[in-house]
């Protein structure tokens, strides 16, 4: 079979015997995939640069008969190592490789997570945006890409267009003030829609007060936990260290 050429974010990096490397790699065009690594643990091998999380870059890699990938080579293309700036944007860029590594589906792509994914690390690496903010946008356009609430404007339980001020993860949207359920200040749902309208471009770049990006935040991870995945090791780490206030 012939070598495949695609680019790649490593999201996940395990030991594997003497100087190998199992890599998790979200793709652009294979979704998310095993990649058997061998030797690059050594400082040697030419192809070392791949050995930790956050690499992105140019993959060759050799499809073994059994369907498995290995390594041939690896260009880096980019690096965020700055993300170890600071704890609170360190531990905010290990739940950005779990969350992401929990909804990639394997061996399909989904270029779109790919480039959210790279966009929300290059905000945290490289620059000064607070990485709660940061978050927030990665966790709604994760939301947006996984299909979760599609609709912010009627209520999930009785379809009102009135009162939008409360949220029910379970089901999957706002609730109106009679159906009950989370407080969704306005604050929140207007930034909420304002991200829903505006596509891509200002998830990462609003600017809001630190009390609305909380709010908003108890929403979004409301839904993730309800919708998508409900065991978040890195969430739980980064809500102790930096309790949303
Ligand atoms: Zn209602």
């Amino acid at each position: 079979m012939e070598p495949i050429k695609t680019l790649g974010l490593v999201i996940r990096v395990a030991a594997y015997r003497e100087a190998h490397q199992m890599l998790t790699v979200l793709t652009q065009t294979h979704g998310k995939i095993a990649v058997s690594a061998p030797g690059v643990r050594s400082f040697k091998n030419k192809n070392h640069a791949v050995g930790s999380p956050y690499r992105y870059g140019e993959f060759v890699l050799k499809v073994t008969r059994d369907g498995r990938y290995s390594l041939m080579e690896f260009t880096p293309l980019a690096f965020f190592d700055n993300i170890n700036k600071s704890l609170h944007a360190m531990q905010t860029g290990m739940f950005f490789l779990e969350l992401c590594e929990k909804i990639a589906p394997e061996e399909e792509p989904m270029p779109e997570l790919l480039r959210l994914t790279l966009n929300a690390l290059h905000f945290l690496a490289k620059t000064d945006r607070d990485p709660d903010a940061v978050r927030l946008g990665y966790e709604i356009g994760v939301l947006r890409l996984s299909g979760v609430c599609a609709d912010l404007t009627s209520c999930v339980k009785c379809g009102s267009r009135e009162d939008l001020v409360r949220f029910r993860p379970a089901l999957g949207g706002v609730t109106c003030i009679r159906c009950g359920g989370f407080v969704l200040d306005r604050a929140a749902h207007s930034l909420l829609l304002m991200t829903d309208t505006e596509l891509q471009k200002p998830l990462f770049s609003f600017d809001v007060p630190k009390s609305t990006i909380a709010a908003t935040l108890r929403y979004t991870e409301g839904m993730i936990h309800a919708q998508l995945c409900d065991d978040l090791k890195q969430l739980r780490a980064l809500h102790e260290l930096f309790p949303i206030l």
